[in-house]
């Protein structure tokens, strides 16, 4: 049932091309999950509706909603376990795989508490790319059914691959852990291909969508790139993969394919184009830039995974120079461990400004853009939401401008990305409807889902011991792969921010 229509009165609405610093006050009208009007239209629209809910947004900032374009609700149980651990060596311990096999309930419960973090920090839609542990339509029964409760936005791509780990990483083979089955065998796709073909031609929930989601090129067979494109194609979905996140998969691309690049790999099967989103991005040349902002491709910048899992700096100056669009990500709770755009928005305007010429502006603005129209045009969806303007969805956030953060108001945008640390986050709307009302979720109990996150953390924390028993055998020689890697020469270097 459609919320009934509303009128937010008197915020300061934060448009992207508008007063940035000191932005105007607007109202803005609601109706079946719209923005029918913003501005001086808004009440007189209002008038004419016998039942409108009146939300005052006079001490408030609006914003639209933040859109979370990189993230994985797999491993949500396990934030907080890891520090310090390059990608490679970090799977050994996060990956699904290495955990029984969860119940649907439990799979509910993994994605409802990514929802909630996502939601709480004014995240309203988010592109997830859960790892299956089965070809099962339960478990994506189990996702889709979270989703549609705790009333967030969502684009789904589950994520798939077929090939060895062990062929997807340098010096890798001939390791001792190589043997293992988890790193020494590929996966028959052959269910998942078919569970993907049946779901993705159906509507499940109004606010879902579905998207394809190759893991990585260097982790696909040729079989299964031409079976994404196809399917692509034939849907007119969205395609979303990860590329050149660790320096390792530079050196692969050099050591493995022709071109000595993974780019031109998805180029050859028709995936390079603006139907192609990447995550990370970050160890890839000059040269793949060019061709990639000219493609008109997109790129998901997550700088805060990037630190934390050592893969080092996205040159995102040299994307936007070239055309590419630009959206932002928190990827993995277990690899960042927040779901919070702000963390992302600053950590990418810090960056903007150490590779842009000192005296420079607009490090601010490039984030706050990333976040909301570079992310829904990265999702296939920028005449939909990013924006708050008439005709958008009603996805917004309302922040408390009474915050320490925003006293004295010099620059809305400013203040935003570099001071905001989500505890502004009052009022969250998707689609018209209230999800988040004075900081609290109006959707799901956030107190029953503490408690049954907490109950089943008991019976994992028995289960990472245990991964993290085996994979000492393992560390040592993954390390020594990981630093060999680090030794092939490549012609650039993503661990400088800015060279000499
Ligand atoms: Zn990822």
């Amino acid at each position: 049932m459609p919320a009934s229509p509303m009128l937010i009165s008197r915020g300061r609405v934060l448009d992207v091309d508008g007063d940035l610093d000191r932005p105007a006050v607007s109202d803005i009208f609601i109706e079946n999950g719209h923005i029918v009007a913003v501005g001086a239209d808004a009440a007189k629209a209002a008038v004419q509706r016998a039942e409108v809910t009146k939300i005052d947004a006079g001490d408030k900032l609006v914003i639209p909603g933040l859109i979370n374009a990189h993230y994985h609700s797999h491993d949500t149980m396990l934030r907080g376990l890891f520090e310090q651990l390059p990608l490679d060596a970090w799977m050994l311990y996060s990956g699904p795989g290495n955990y029984s096999r969860p119940s649907p309930s439990r799979i509910g419960l993994r994605t409802m508490l990514g929802a909630a973090e996502c939601l709480l920090n004014g995240i309203t839609t988010v592109q997830d790319m859960p790892a299956m542990s089965q070809a099962d339509h339960d478990q994506i029964n189990a996702i889709v059914a979270a989703y549609e409760q705790s009333g967030i936005r969502v684009v789904l791509a589950p994520q798939i691959s077929d090939r060895a780990p062990v062929e997807c990483v340098p010096y890798w083979r001939g390791l001792p852990a190589a043997s293992d089955p988890l790193l020494a065998n590929g996966v028959n796709v052959r269910d998942y291909k078919t569970l993907i073909e049946e779901r993705v031609g159906s509507v499940d929930m109004a606010r879902l969508s579905w998207a394809i989601g190759p893991s990585g090129p260097q982790r696909c067979t040729d079989d299964l790139l031409s079976w994404t494109a196809a399917v692509a194609r034939r849907h007119g979905l969205q395609i979303f993969t990860h590329l050149y996140e660790a320096r390792s998969q530079a050196v692969l691309a050099r050591q493995l394919y022709p071109q000595g690049s993974l780019l031109d790999h998805l180029a050859k099967f028709g995936l390079l184009g603006p139907h192609l989103t990447v995550a990370h991005g970050v160890w890839i040349s000059r040269q793949e830039i060019e061709r990639f902002g000219a493609a008109g491709a997109n790129v998901v910048c997550n700088p805060i995974s990037n630190l934390k899992l050592l893969n080092g700096f996205a040159p995102v100056v040299e994307y936007a120079k070239a055309g590419a669009n630009i959206a932002l990500g928190c990827d993995n709770c277990s690899g960042n461990d927040a779901q919070n755009m702000f963390q992302a928005m600053k950590a990418f305007a810090l960056m903007w400004g150490m590779y842009s010429g000192a005296g420079e502006e607009g490090a601010a603005r490039s984030a706050y853009k990333a976040a909301t129209i570079g992310g829904a045009r990265a999702l296939k969806k920028a005449d939909e939401i990013g924006l708050v303007r008439p005709g958008y969805r009603a996805d917004l956030v309302l922040i408390n401008l009474t915050d320490t953060a925003y006293r004295p108001l010099n620059s809305a945008v400013k203040q935003l990305v570099f001071g905001e640390s989500g505890k502004g986050v009052d009022t969250v709307i998707v689609d018209g409807r209230v999800v988040v009302e004075k900081s609290r979720l109006t959707t799901i109990s956030e107190a029953e889902l503490h408690r049954s996150a907490e109950a089943w953390r008991a019976e994992l924390s028995v289960e990472s011991m245990r991964v993290s028993k085996r994979n000492e055998g393992f560390l040592r020689d993954i390390l020594a792969a990981y630093e060999e890697a680090n030794r092939y020469p490549i012609e650039f270097d993503r661990f400088l921010l800015r060279q000499q």
